[in-house]
């Protein structure tokens, strides 16, 4: 899609850190991590939030539920533990309109979610 970062960024548009990548998904490091370990997972088909990749994908939101525990593998933190966070809309201050997940850890996070 037109204008949309992440579209840009799995086409190597705009360049990022590769952490993986399969035919359904891409991963790479966040721009401002908020923990140790921070990465974003997006389907490489665009959908603008989970709401709609479920109405029209449910496909590409399980591939990128499964990158996301690849990804976690990958980092060493799926015995530690980690946190898959994915915003939808202004109340969960959405600022890439393309769906994608975080992956979180590396650290003690937050007991608060909120
Ligand atoms: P959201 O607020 O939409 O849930 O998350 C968007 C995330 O994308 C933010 O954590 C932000 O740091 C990250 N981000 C925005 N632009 C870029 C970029 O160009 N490259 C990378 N690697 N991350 C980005
Ligand atoms: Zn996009």
């Amino acid at each position: 899609m037109d204008n949309c970062i992440f579209c840009k960024i799995i086409a190597g548009e705009i360049p990022s850190t590769k952490v993986y990548e399969d035919e359904k998904t891409y991963a790479f490091y966040d721009l401002n991590p908020q923990a140790k370990q921070h990465v974003l997972v997006v389907g490489k088909r665009h959908h603008n939030n989970i709401v709609e990749a479920c109405e029209d994908s449910i496909d590409t939101v399980s591939a990128c539920i499964n990158t996301c525990t690849i990804v976690a593998k990958q980092l060493g933190i799926d015995k530690t533990g980690f946190r898959i966070v994915t915003n939808c809309g202004k109340d969960a201050c959405q600022s890439v309109f393309h769906l994608h997940f975080h992956v979180i850890g590396g650290e003690k996070l937050s007991e608060r979610m909120a």
